[in-house]
């Protein structure tokens, strides 16, 4: 079912604890933790504790959870202090754009600054 924890899903089992990660934040609905191969000085990845496979569809199947990952990426910019010189929130979707993990998430990326068009 839609949203339901996957076995062999690695952000899964960071939602379950059974994979480290650095967590910076957590609410009811979503985990935040760092990058393991941070690509700015602040690199956080925001998720959804439930199962979607992109951002598309999480939105789709339940728009307030995509509203929460959205919060929390603005929350995660504030405390990393690096919302006032501006941040970038990235959703890779699909293999072509960059697509590792197939459990949606929001790269939070801040701390430097970011070319226009992106890479
Ligand atoms: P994407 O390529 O957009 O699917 O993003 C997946 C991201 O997950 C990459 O930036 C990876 O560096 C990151 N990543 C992979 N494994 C871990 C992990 N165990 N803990 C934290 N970040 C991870
Ligand atoms: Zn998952």
């Amino acid at each position: 079912m839609a949203g339901e924890a996957q076995a062999d899903c690695l952000f899964c089992k960071i939602v379950e604890g059974s994979i480290p990660a650095t967590v910076v934040r957590e609410t009811e609905t979503t985990v935040a933790f760092r990058d393991i191969n941070p690509q700015a000085p602040t690199h956080v990845l925001v998720i959804p504790k439930a199962h979607y496979p992109d951002a598309a569809g999480l939105a789709a199947a339940e728009p307030s959870l995509m509203a929460d990952v959205l919060r929390e990426a603005g929350e995660v910019a504030a405390q990393d202090k690096v919302d006032a010189t501006g941040y970038r929130v990235v959703f890779n979707t699909g293999v072509g754009a960059g697509q590792t993990v197939f459990h949606a998430h929001a790269h939070v990326l801040g701390g430097r600054g970011f070319e226009w068009p992106p890479g």
